[in-house]
């Protein structure tokens, strides 16, 4: 996989840097107490990723409309389970229920949506999508082209 670029489905799904599609962009696990935090920079490429100051505020509004989408599944999932037209509490407490469950996914994927898909300064750089250096040279070489494509 040294020659070839990481597929961005791949890069998305695993909340990976998206100019070089390797560093983490959250640290810990999705469903870690505590720990469900953004980086401040990338640890392979050194992007920031909160590109100006409050820019993760629009992460809200993409949290919205997964929310929304959300809520009209467990909606359809809860009727062709149940068959249930009657009582509101059902679909209600259904609702709640999941969208709570799933919200640490809704705050790591909003994220992960504003960078790759609605932020037009960010780009792919295939020079960075390379393995991280195992000698002193490579890691000399790597700084130097990272250098480069920061200026
Ligand atoms: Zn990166």
């Amino acid at each position: 996989m040294t020659d070839l670029e990481t597929p961005k489905s791949w890069a998305m799904l695993h909340a990976k840097c998206p100019r070089c599609r390797r560093g983490n962009m959250f640290e810990g696990g999705m469903y870690r107490f505590g720990s469900n935090r953004i980086n401040i920079n990338c640890p392979h490429c050194h992007m920031t990723f909160e590109i100006e100051p409050g820019y993760f505020y629009a992460a809200m509004y993409v949290s919205y409309a997964l929310n929304i989408m959300e809520v009209g599944f467990f909606c359809t999932l809860t009727y062709l389970l149940t068959h249930n037209g009657d009582s509101p509490w059902l679909y209600v407490s259904t609702i709640i229920t999941g969208c709570l469950l799933i919200a640490p996914v809704n705050f790591r994927y909003s994220r992960v949506f504003l960078l790759y898909w609605l932020s037009p300064k960010v780009h792919y750089h295939r020079e960075l999508d390379r393995p991280e250096p195992k000698n002193t040279q490579e890691k000399a070489v790597n700084s130097f082209i990272n250098l480069k494509t920061i200026k």
